[in-house]
């Protein structure tokens, strides 16, 4: 049967659109997107979550791809980030239902399932070390001569190396492979490393489909090269990107780490020249200057450390403590010049580093093999060491958005069970294997020496953790912002778009095309219930801060609350808490017994409900969700307790029955960690420069509140998933419905203020909703619900048979009923007879849907493929 298609016409761009009806959220969405690319523009899009949004990205990218290659014959690259390899493979799915057939190519990790030789992966898991790493041994040892034993498959054993180094069956050299389409199953096939592949068919590829930090980090982005043509960059589900952006320009080390890492600087000197035959020359004064610049650095934290504990000497009760900021150069002294001033760090640091990892790749062939183990060790020391010294280089130049922070750690081990200290500070050589401890990662673990080895007397059972942070997302972005043709970055929840486009910096904003989107929901009023509960039903106020969160009796309160409402809501509720500690002692307290050994809230809510789960992580969180999904079906239905900004609240597709309510409990303001409180204070201080040199910029509080709204709009969005769910939201705290809130005018996002007809005047008071009429609200609400829904579903079922039973013409009638019958598996229309009452603005050159079959998509196809170049390619 004929595909469904519809046309757009934007600006001389034909977009062709996989759906009978291209809904008005998808329009803007589309017209949007192919101007920025036929401008060259940034682009905001806010538009609601399971509006089709990706697919209305796709085809908008890929038409104006078409339509640069046409007519200029050179087009630039796609490549559609999103946040996790799971939404990657979503994209993909999506991809492959769009019109087009660009080259596709997913940009994967090997943990991902791009790495086929599993004991690569356990010998990174089991050293704590990088997969990268331990791949480039097993390539190395791969190209060595084979045992001459081959296997029954044809192929060479999997051996290893003489220390048991694993060896990689699958590395080959790889011929240019023109289409890739499932890596991991054309890897096994050719018996080539999909990894590589997907690495080696990235020049050719015109969509590229990865997750987000493969563009942002400075480090992936310079080893995929795939910044280096001007690109039409889509950042999907872009809420996070100003965190993302200051973790991937962010770099913490220990001084225990630091202490490791000189001493294989100091091993790598003792055996370099064993690594190698005389005529690499090696030159070990590099390898000197970086050793002197981590022990300078390690001596400037301890120092900064034995002088605060001298000043605070039988004032230290917690076990981790701020010890000393240097401030961006935009704050008060001390500075980021005068650490760097302080720690005399010279500038070719990042290159020492370097130069130490290409002297020490290069071993495997002149060097001895006995000392493989050895360098791979120093490998990866000089891999932490790496991140920090790239940091340094942003840093250096970008003193005005980053900040230092040093803080003291209590070590809570026993001294009898820290690693030994020998006379030059650093631990005893064992005498089996390699002679130091492995590094923790970021967790400090080890005693503080000063340069001459011994422990540093005030400071013995402390340690340091240094932070390099980058306080303003612009020193990341900007590379991204400035190298690509535009960027179209896409979320459910960016409002309010100007300061989010503030914060990405100046390339970004100068770029950005006016206005952004604010798409409104397909769905109706009738469709969603909203509701703010700010006092339980006995007139307790429900200010759900982090203090009352602490007491048993607000808890329970809440508890009593919360019971009611999910108990008034059939089938899946999600109810999310502010933060998992919060979380955990609520489901404490309303598990103890009633009075009188009355069943507890926790018994009481289980008897209305089939499932009562906790979100956990890993593995075990998608089984969680599917029993929670299995459960919401049945009678009684499933609640699923999640916490804001986790795994629930964004990148899972649980919809209809699975979520009919999201009650939002409280208002997610973050712990003021470190690196929170330097944030805010550092917005507060440009804020207060801005106001001055006229022009405000967005202040500490704003920018704190700001990303907990974020939060509560994410998990809002789970409560409708496409055009034909329903469902109720019901926000529980009292500061949503204080006497003149303006909370929900300011930071609800603006589809649901138009879908609640929310007036600029309301205030908190004129929005609060007792709990005994929320109940009964909640009720007919769900029952008028499921009536049209069933009126709905007979109707549809009567159009489908009629349409069965009816002879086949060319007539648009015929034309109509394959509409409804080709796509009845589309999200978009499962339920052809409902009608939708969203609003729909004039398109300014919106042709009517129209039906083409796959023919049309093809011959458009066709015809592009024939003058196809991506600019990388021209
Ligand atoms: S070459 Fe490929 S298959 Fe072999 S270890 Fe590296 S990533 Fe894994």
């Amino acid at each position: 049967m004929a595909a469904t298609l519809s046309r757009l016409s934007v600006d001389s761009v034909e977009v062709l659109f996989p759906f009978a009806e291209i809904l008005e959220p998808q329009r803007m969405v589309i017209m949007s997107t192919v101007r920025a690319c036929l401008q060259g523009k940034h682009v905001l899009l806010e538009s609601p979550t399971g509006t089709g949004k990706t697919m209305a990205l796709l085809c908008a990218a890929l038409a104006a791809q078409r339509h640069f290659a046409l007519t200029t014959g050179c087009a630039p690259r796609v490549i559609f980030c999103t946040r996790t390899h799971q939404q990657v493979k979503q994209v993909v799915k999506e991809a492959r239902r769009s019109p087009y057939r660009p080259w596709l190519q997913i940009v994967g990790s090997r943990e991902q399932g791009l790495c086929t030789e599993p004991s690569v992966l356990q010998a990174a898991r089991d050293d704590d070390t990088k997969s990268s790493q331990v791949c480039r041994g097993a390539r190395r040892l791969a190209e060595r001569p084979r045992s001459s034993v081959i296997g029954a498959d044809g192929r060479a054993p999997p051996a290893a190396g003489a220390d048991g180094s694993p060896v990689c069956n699958q590395w080959t050299s790889l011929a240019d492979p023109s289409v890739v389409t499932d890596l991991g199953d054309l890897g096994r096939r050719l018996g080539a490393c999909p990894y590589f592949l997907s690495r080696a068919a990235l020049p050719n590829a015109e969509l590229v489909i990865c997750p987000y930090n493969y563009v942002l980090e400075p480090s992936i982005a310079s080893t995929t090269g795939l910044l280096e043509d001007s690109c039409i960059v889509i950042i999907d589900e872009g809420h996070n990107l100003e965190d993302t952006c200051c973790e991937a320009g962010s770099a913490y080390i220990s001084s225990s780490a630091l202490t490791e890492i000189e001493n294989r600087i100091d091993q790598a000197l003792i055996y370099l020249n064993d690594f190698h035959s005389e005529e690499e020359g090696v030159d070990s004064q590099t390898i000197l200057v970086l050793r002197d610049s981590v022990r300078r650095l390690k001596q400037l934290c301890l120092d900064t450390l034995h002088a605060f504990l001298e000043a605070n000497e039988g004032q230290l009760h917690e076990d981790r403590i701020s010890c000393k900021t240097w401030n961006s150069t935009l704050e008060s002294p001390p500075t980021i010049a005068d650490f760097l001033t302080r720690s005399g760090l010279p500038e070719s640091f990042a290159g020492a580093v370097k130069a130490l990892q290409e002297t020490l790749q290069q071993r495997g062939q002149g060097g001895a093999p006995r000392l493989a183990g050895l360098a791979s060790q120093v490998m990866k020391a000089l891999g932490e060491l790496e991140s920090l010294a790239n940091t340094l280089v942003l840093c250096r130049e970008r003193p005005t958005q980053y900040k230092i922070h040093l803080e003291a750690v209590r070590d809570l081990r026993s001294s009898s069970q820290l690693d030994p200290i020998s006379s030059q500070g650093f631990p005893i050589r064992s005498s089996q294997g390699l002679p130091f401890r492995s590094s923790q990662g970021r967790s400090v673990n080890s005693q503080s020496v000063n340069t001459q080895g011994r422990s540093v007397g005030s400071s013995q059972g402390w340690s340091v953790e240094l932070s390099i942070l980058l306080v303003h997302p612009e020193a990341v972005f900007q590379s991204l912002a400035t190298a690509a043709h535009c960027v179209v970055i896409a979320s459910g929840t960016l409002a309010p778009t100007a300061s989010f486009a503030a914060e990405l910096g100046s390339a970004f904003a100068e770029r950005l095309l006016c206005p952004p989107v604010e798409a409104p929901n397909v769905i109706d009023s009738s469709q969603l219930g909203v509701a703010f509960v700010g006092t339980s039903r006995r007139g307790i106020e429900l200010r759900c801060v982090r203090d009352r969160l602490q007491q048993d009796d607000f808890l329970c309160e809440l508890g009593r609350t919360v019971l009611e409402i999910v108990a008034a809501i059939p089938g899946g509720v999600l109810v999310f808490l502010p933060s998992r500690p919060t979380l955990e002692a609520a489901v404490q307290e309303w598990r103890k017994p009633g009075s009188n050994r009355s069943p507890s809230l926790w018994d009481r809510l289980a008897s209305h409900k089939g499932l009562l789960a906790i979100e956990g992580g890993g593995p075990d969180a998608a089984q969680a969700l599917a029993r929670h999904e299995a459960a919401s079906s049945r009678e009684g239905g499933a609640v699923l307790f999640c916490v804001y900004r986790g795994r629930s609240s964004e990148g899972m597709s649980l919809s209809d029955d699975a979520v009919r309510g999201v009650v939002c409990v409280g208002i997610p303001l973050p712990p003021l960690k470190p690196a929170v409180r330097l944030k805010r204070d550092y917005n507060d201080a440009v804020a207060a420069l801005s106001v001055s040199g006229g022009r405000r910029g967005l202040d500490g509080d704003s920018w704190c509140h700001l990303g907990a709204h974020r939060a509560v709009n994410q998990a809002l969005g789970r409560a409708v998933r496409h055009r034909h769910d329903y469902g109720a939201i019901v926000l529980v705290d009292a500061r949503w419905t204080v006497q003149g809130s303006l909370r929900a005018v300011k930071y609800l996002p603006l589809w649901l203020r138009q879908l609640m007809g929310l007036a600029s005047s309301a205030r908190g008071e004129h929005l609060a909703c007792p709990v005994g009429q929320l109940i009964g609200q909640l009720k007919r609400h769900f029952d008028s619900r499921r009536a049209q829904h069933q009126a709905a579903t007979t109707s549809a079922l009567a159009a489908d048979t009629a349409t069965a039973t009816a002879p086949q013409t060319a007539s648009a009638s015929t034309a109509t009923a394959e509409t409804t019958t080709s796509t009845a598996t589309a999200p978009q229309t499962s339920l052809a007879s409902e009608s939708a009452s969203m609003a729909t603005g004039a398109a300014t050159a919106h042709t009517a849907p129209e039906e083409f079959s796959e023919d049309v998509s093809q011959a458009s196809e066709v015809q592009y493929a024939s003058s196809r170049r991506v600019r990388s390619r021209v």
